[in-house]
């Protein structure tokens, strides 16, 4: 069990990433709908692991984990990509993001990666 922050600009996909990491008994301790607010959560939080979409309103997610990884390096951050986002989740992973998970979000998918990177 786990605290998670899901950062995302869609509530449908936080609402699904929520059920199904809950349904894992982990607790979802905050949500972001952008990568300024996803610093501030992770700052006051202090999560164990992140789920951050890439692309948001006014601040990306690769952008708020550069920024998250330079005072935390240590954070564990998961990227949620599109299809057809392979070279920003390229970036990512080159960044410091520990896995990723593309959408529409598989439940067993999501599960595993959160389970190794927390390991
Ligand atoms: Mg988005």
């Amino acid at each position: 069990m786990a605290k998670i922050l899901i950062v995302d600009d869609a509530k449908f996909m936080r609402l699904t990433l929520t059920n199904i990491l809950k349904k894992a008994n982990h607790e979802i301790v905050g949500e972001a709908e952008n990568g300024k607010e996803a610093i501030q959560l992770f700052n006051e939080l202090n999560p164990d692991l992140v789920t951050m979409d890439i692309t948001m309103p006014e601040m990306s997610g690769l952008e708020a984990m550069k920024i998250i990884r330079k005072d935390s390096p240590s954070a564990k951050i998961v990227m949620c990509s599109a299809m057809g986002q392979q070279k920003m989740v390229v970036e990512a992973i080159e960044a410091g993001a520990k896995d990723f998970i593309v959408k529409p979000f598989d439940e067993i998918r999501v599960l595993d990666a959160v389970t190794r990177v927390l390991n």
